[in-house]
């Protein structure tokens, strides 16, 4: 499976190894006409409001919006998860507004900025060890929208469809179950559009 990330800003690098660790082939995307070759993408984390610019600058906007449309997988971690929301607490205008969930950004306060923890999540056996960096939290869901985690009673992880979204950084530990998780998504996505 060819699985792009995002390269436009944030941890490109961390999302390539842990794909290719998981058994799929990670490219780096800068340009639009990549998506064509692509299985699914990942929107990394970064800061949201900068790849949201970065995002308008260079096309993806639509271009991602289709590619979407046709099926294919979109996973968002940390600020690429709040690209994908539908509903951005604030006044905060949204940037794909695919996923249907309200997401309130750097939602864990400056005590808490960054901090690791191991977490439960459906579909992955044992807990999952998940790095939070100014993560933000999923506060509200649609009813297409299936929670996958929770910490502390909030929701930090997401599924709709091929669509999915974690508040933390799968990419910064060994643990590489949630990216092989996304590769089977485009393995199922593009088995069912090859039918
Ligand atoms: N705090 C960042 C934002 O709001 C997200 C942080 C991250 O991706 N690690 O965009």
């Amino acid at each position: 499976m060819n699985i792009g990330v995002l390269a436009l800003q944030g941890a490109v690098a961390e999302h390539i190894r842990s794909v290719e660790q998981a058994g799929g082939k990670g490219i780096p995307v800068k340009r639009t006409e990549q998506l064509a070759e692509l299985d699914g993408i990942i929107i990394p984390g970064g800061e949201s409001t900068t790849i949201g610019k970065l995002m308008r600058k260079y096309d993806f906007v639509d271009a991602l919006r289709d590619f979407s449309a046709q099926g294919k997988p979109i996973f968002g971690t940390c600020a690429g998860l709040i690209v994908l929301a539908d509903r951005l607490d604030g006044a905060e205008e949204p940037h794909l507004g695919l996923m249907n969930m309200t997401v309130a950004r750097n939602a864990f306060g400056r005590q808490r900025e960054s901090f690791e923890t191991d977490l439960d999540v459906k579909g992955i056996e044992s807990p999952l060890r998940a790095v939070f960096i100014r993560a933000p939290l999923i506060k509200e869901v649609g009813s297409d929208v299936e929670v996958l985690s929770t910490y502390k009673d909030e929701i930090v992880a997401a599924r709709q469809g091929h669509l999915l979204a974690s508040s933390f950084h799968p990419e910064l530990t060994d643990d590489y179950r949630l990216h092989a998780y996304f590769v089977d998504m485009a393995k199922e996505a593009s088995e069912r559009t090859a039918k």
